[in-house]
Parts: C-alpha cells; sequence; structure tokens
C-alpha cells in the first residue's frame, strides 16, 4: 500500500468508500462468465452452445433449460462458483484486490465479508490455479 497515498484525504476517502456495491453489475457478470467459461457459452449437461437468444439471459446468470438434453443450468452450474455465497461483484473485488497483495481484513471490509471468507477464497483461488 502507497503511504503517500492513503494520506491524501481524497483517496484515503476513496478507500473508505470503496466496496463490491460501486461497481456495475453487469461488468462482474462479463467478467465472472469469461473466467467460468474461457471456451463460450455451453450446457453443462452435453455441451451444446447456448443459443444466441439466450445469451443475454446466460450472460445475466439467469436460469437456462438445454434444448438438446433438458438439463436446468445457470452460468455457475458445475463451476467453482458453483455453491458459493459470494455475488459476481463480491468475487470480482476480491480477487482483484488479491492480486494487488491488500490484507485481508481490508478485503473483507471492501466487500462485507468475514476475514475467514476471504481466506477460503484466497486458497481457492491457489487451488484453481493449480488445475489450470
Ligand atoms: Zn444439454
Amino acid at each position: 500500500m502507497n503511504h503517500i497515498a492513503m494520506k491524501n484525504p481524497i483517496a484515503t476517502s476513496a478507500a473508505a468508500a470503496f466496496s463490491a456495491d460501486c461497481l456495475r453489475r453487469e461488468v462482474c457478470l462479463a467478467w465472472l462468465a469469461g473466467q467460468l467459461h474461457p471456451a463460450g457459452a455451453r450446457c453443462p449437461g452435453c455441451g451444446v452452445a447456448v443459443a444466441d437468444r439466450q445469451l443475454e439471459r446466460w450472460q445475466s446468470f439467469g436460469r437456462l433449460q438445454c434444448p438438446e438434453c433438458g438439463k436446468f443450468y445457470t452460468a455457475v452450474t458445475g463451476t467453482w462458483m458453483s455453491g458459493a455465497k459470494l455475488k459476481p461483484n463480491q468475487i470480482f473485488v476480491l480477487a482483484a484486490l488479491v492480486a494487488m497483495d491488500v490484507d485481508a481484513p481490508l478485503i473483507a471490509a471492501a466487500i462485507g465479508v468475514s476475514e475467514v471468507t476471504v481466506r477460503f477464497w484466497i486458497e481457492k483461488f491457489k487451488t484453481l490455479e493449480a488445475v489450470s
């Protein structure tokens, strides 16, 4: 952390106001969809590509039914985000702050979760790095 920047009243005020809620939802969703599905939008059951007319719904993490195999799914189904309690904007901010070496207590404050949750996700990201 840059101590000169932190002493600047504008920077200090911005840091205090910074949170996962100050981001645009569609930007976070697009980033997360790209992370979860680098090969594009597909049914997690049979692998058929999501139809163009359903892409918007898929990209907003809405529920779809596959016309081929009948499986119900969202963009999160079967991915590392499946079952996660964090919202896309929280994951986005958490991942960005982890990459910037921000301390876990500050990340926890920025996304409104416990430090334990932040440490859980840091470990999860390490696991994902090892897999990919
Ligand atoms: Zn399918």
